[in-house]
């Protein structure tokens, strides 16, 4: 069985759910192929054949610097059609979702999302997968005679740290390349606005921080861990923060090994988005609050005291 890893980058550095990816391949056997798409390929294409890449094929263009849904779909669809695939993985992350309906729809194959867990039975890859926050895991084969694209949910598999590889040069048609739409420039959303779902801890803010003024206070905390600023949707709706920071049924579904609610309540909403978290520590002052179910350490206190004294803590053990 031939098996592909899509490998994305961000601003020509490789993400980690790359090698997480490369790591769930191990337990399927098969012939591995991991794909890289950037300006310039090679030198991310060297490091995942390092860490277990199997052939690296290597696409560098200057039309692939930058995300781009049609390019990306051109690009990999000739090379599905070149190597004949069975199984086509990606990260199940904002643009990797993008990408993976649409290839999937345009290559005739079958699709499993945000799967978290691939086996191997009867000869077959079997993806599970949660759906209504967990309640409910269904276990997809495919039937299909083309590709089964899969998209892993970031931090379930650990990284693939070594591994031998090669680095193929890849050069496809020049039409594929050229895009109806072009991306001039990426900017990031705001200072410390970082990528939910690949982030180790999470500190999140709710309502009861009782203001956008206030959310310094949280992002301090979130600094002093090396954090990524986390939102309830109540904050979100009432302008306090950008949507990007949502977690839950709405927004991001997140898979920290630490994460840390403030002023959140817990609503069924919220927790389908964080609840599978390695560890889950909330800060809030009602004892009956429902995120207290399902955390592992609550802190039954006023945020405005408790927040500042972690973050002067962590601050102190980082530094001494
Ligand atoms: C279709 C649908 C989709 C939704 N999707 C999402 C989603 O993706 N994500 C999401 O988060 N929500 C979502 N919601 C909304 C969800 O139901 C809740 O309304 C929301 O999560 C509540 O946010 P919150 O916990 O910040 O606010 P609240 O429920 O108001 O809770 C605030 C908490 O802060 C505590 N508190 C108050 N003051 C302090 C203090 N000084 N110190 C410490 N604690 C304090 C309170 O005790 C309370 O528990 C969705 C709702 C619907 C209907």
């Amino acid at each position: 069985m031939k098996i592909f890893v899509v490998s994305l980058q961000k601003d020509g550095k490789l993400i980690s759910t790359s090698f997480e990816l490369i790591e769930a391949t191990k337990s399927l056997g098969g012939e591995l192929y991991t794909v890289v798409m950037a300006e310039q390929a090679d030198t991310l294409a060297f490091e995942l054949a390092s860490r277990g890449g199997g052939k690296v094929l290597a696409v560098s263009h200057p039309n692939l610097r930058y995300y781009n849904d049609e390019v990306y779909v051109n690009v990999l669809s000739e090379l599905i059609a070149k190597f004949s695939p069975a199984l086509v993985l990606g990260p199940a992350t904002f643009y990797g979702k993008a990408l993976f309906g649409r290839l999937a729809a345009k290559n005739g194959g079958s699709m499993a999302s945000d799967v978290t867990n691939l086996a191997l039975e009867d000869g077959k890859v079997v993806a599970t997968r949660p759906h209504y926050g967990g309640s409910v895991v269904s276990k997809i084969v495919t039937n299909s005679d083309g590709p089964f694209f899969v998209t892993l949910r970031p931090k379930i598999y650990p990284e693939s740290k070594d591994g031998i590889g090669e680095v193929v040069v890849e050069s496809v048609e020049a039409t594929g390349l050229e895009p109806k739409t072009v991306i001039k420039e990426m900017k990031v959303e705001s200072a410390g606005s970082v990528n939910l779902a690949e982030a180790d801890v999470i500190v999140s803010a709710g309502r009861g921080v009782k203001g956008q003024e206030h959310l310094p206070m949280v992002q301090d905390l979130a600094d002093s861990l090396g954090a990524a600023l986390g939102a309830s949707r109540a904050i979100v709706d009432a302008g306090w923060i950008a949507y990007s920071h949502q977690v839950g049924q709405t927004g991001k579904t997140v898979n920290p090994k630490l994460y840390l609610a403030v002023g959140i309540s817990g609503a069924i909403q919220h927790l389908v988005g964080m609840r599978s978290s390695g560890t889950i520590v909330a800060v809030n002052k009602d004892k009956d609050a429902p995120i207290f179910n399902i955390a592992n350490y609550g802190i039954v206190g006023d945020a405005f005291e408790i927040v500042p004294a972690l973050t002067k803590k962590f601050k102190a053990e980082l530094s001494s």
